[in-house]
């Protein structure tokens, strides 16, 4: 008894191309941050990142807090 086995699986090939470009949405929240009280000095650091003294990484100078409307992370 010869049976031909060969059946193909015809698997369509539908993936790839789905959702690469995940559409990024910039909302702006009311965000707490600390920035550089140099004004001529653009330092500033979110909140959440911010050193424990409070100090500019930029120049080293006293930062204050501060709310900006900031993308959402
Ligand atoms: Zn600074």
């Amino acid at each position: 008894m010869h049976t031909n086995n060969s059946e193909k699986e015809a698997v369509p090939i539908f993936y790839g191309k789905r959702a690469k470009e995940e559409e990024i949405e910039n909302i702006l929240v009311d965000t707490e941050i600390y920035s550089c009280i140099d004004d001529s000095c653009i330092g500033w650091m979110r909140k959440d990142f911010v050193t424990d003294d409070l100090l500019c990484p930029m120049c080293g100078n006293e930062m204050m807090s501060e709310i900006r409307e900031l993308p959402k992370i």
